[in-house]
C-alpha cells in the first residue's frame, strides 16, 4: 500500500537513508534546515527509485515551522501515514564542566524539543480519537542515552535519554488511538554528524570495538526505520531498538 512518509533531517545522513528506503512505500516529505544541495538531491534520488518526493525547509525547534511542515506534507500527497522523528545535532565534544549554556541549549532544544513538536504534531494529525486513520511513529533516539556519552557529549545522551522517554510514554498513550510509537537507537553510523561534533573519524576509529567490529551504515540504521514502520512490525509499540552492533 502507498503511504505518505515525513521525515526530518530527511536529506542527508540516516534520514536521507531512510527516505531512499521508502521510496518504494509511496510519497516522502524531505525535511531540511539549512543544507537545500543535499535535500535536491535527495529528492532526484527518491524520484529516480520511483518514489514522490517534496523538499520543505523547517526547523524542528519552532511550532510554527512543525507545523507548516506536516500541512505542507497533508496539501501535496494527503494525510501523513508515517512520521520518521529523526533531525538532530550534536556539539563538539567537551566534559560537562567546560560546556556553555548556548551550547547545551542548541543540543536540547533540537534533540528534545524538536522531538516533542515533531511527535505532538503527528500525535494530532494522526489520532483516530481525533477522526484520523492511525499510523507510525519511529524516534531516532541514540545508543548514547545509555551509554552517557562521558567526556563526549553527555547533553546529546541526556537529550536522546528523553526521546526514549518520550517513546515509552507516548506508545501508552496513542496505543488506545491506532498509533505505534518506536524509537532505534544506532551505535556509531558513518554520518557528518561526527564532523559536526569534531571528530569526521569517530565512527570509524570507535567503530572497530564495537563487538561486530565495524560502524554502522545509514542503510542498516534505515532497515530498522522502515521495519518499524511497517505492517510487519504491526505488534511493536514503545520499543526501543538497538542498531550498534552490540556495543
Ligand atoms: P547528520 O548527517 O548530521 O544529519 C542531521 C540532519 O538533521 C540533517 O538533515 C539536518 O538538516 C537535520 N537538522 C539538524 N538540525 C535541524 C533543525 N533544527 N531542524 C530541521 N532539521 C535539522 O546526522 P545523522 O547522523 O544522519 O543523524 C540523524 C539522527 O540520528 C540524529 O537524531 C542523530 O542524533 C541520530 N544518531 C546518529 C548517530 C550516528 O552515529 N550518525 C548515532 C546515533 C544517533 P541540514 O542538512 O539542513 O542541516
Amino acid at each position: 500500500m502507498s503511504k505518505v512518509v515525513l521525515i526530518t533531517g530527511g536529506n542527508r545522513g540516516i534520514g536521507r537513508a531512510a527516505a531512499l528506503l521508502c521510496s518504494a512505500r509511496g510519497s516522502i516529505s524531505v525535511n531540511y534546515a539549512t543544507n537545500r544541495s543535499a535535500t535536491d538531491e535527495t529528492v532526484a534520488r527518491v524520484e529516480a527509485a520511483g518514489g514522490r518526493a517534496i523538499a520543505i525547509q523547517g526547523d524542528v525547534c519552532e511550532k510554527a515551522d512543525v507545523i507548516a511542515l506536516f500541512d505542507a506534507t497533508v496539501r501535496a500527497f494527503g494525510p501523513v501515514d508515517d512520521f520518521v522523528n529523526n533531525a538532530g545535532i550534536v556539539a563538539p565534544g567537551s566534559a560537562l564542566s567546560d560546556m556553555d549554556v548556548e551550547r547545551m541549549k542548541r543540543v536540547f532544544d533540537t534533540n528534545v524539543l524538536g522531538a516533542y513538536l515533531g511527535a505532538r504534531e503527528a500525535a494530532r494529525r494522526m489520532s483516530t480519537k481525533r477522526g484520523r486513520r492511525g499510523g507510525s511513529i519511529v524516534n531516532v533516539s541514540s545508543a548514547a542515552a545509555r551509554l552517557g556519552s562521558p567526556n563526549e557529549y553527555v547533553d546529546y545522551a541526556g537529550s536522546k535519554g528523553t526521546v526514549d522517554t518520550l517513546t515509552i510514554r507516548l506508545a501508552k498513550e496513542l496505543g488506545p488511538e491506532s498509533v505505534r510509537v518506536n524509537a532505534v537507537r544506532p551505535g556509531l553510523i558513518d554520518t557528518e554528524i561526527h564532523a559536526s561534533g569534531g571528530k569526521p573519524d569517530r565512527a570509524a576509529q570507535l567503530g572497530v570495538l564495537a563487538p561486530l567490529g565495524r560502524p554502522g551504515t545509514t542503510e542498516e540504521v534505515a532497515e530498522s526505520i522502515v521495519w518499524l514502520l511497517s505492517d510487519a512490525s504491526a505488534y511493536v509499540t514503545g520499543a526501543l531498538l538497538d542498531v550498534a552492533g552490540g556495543r
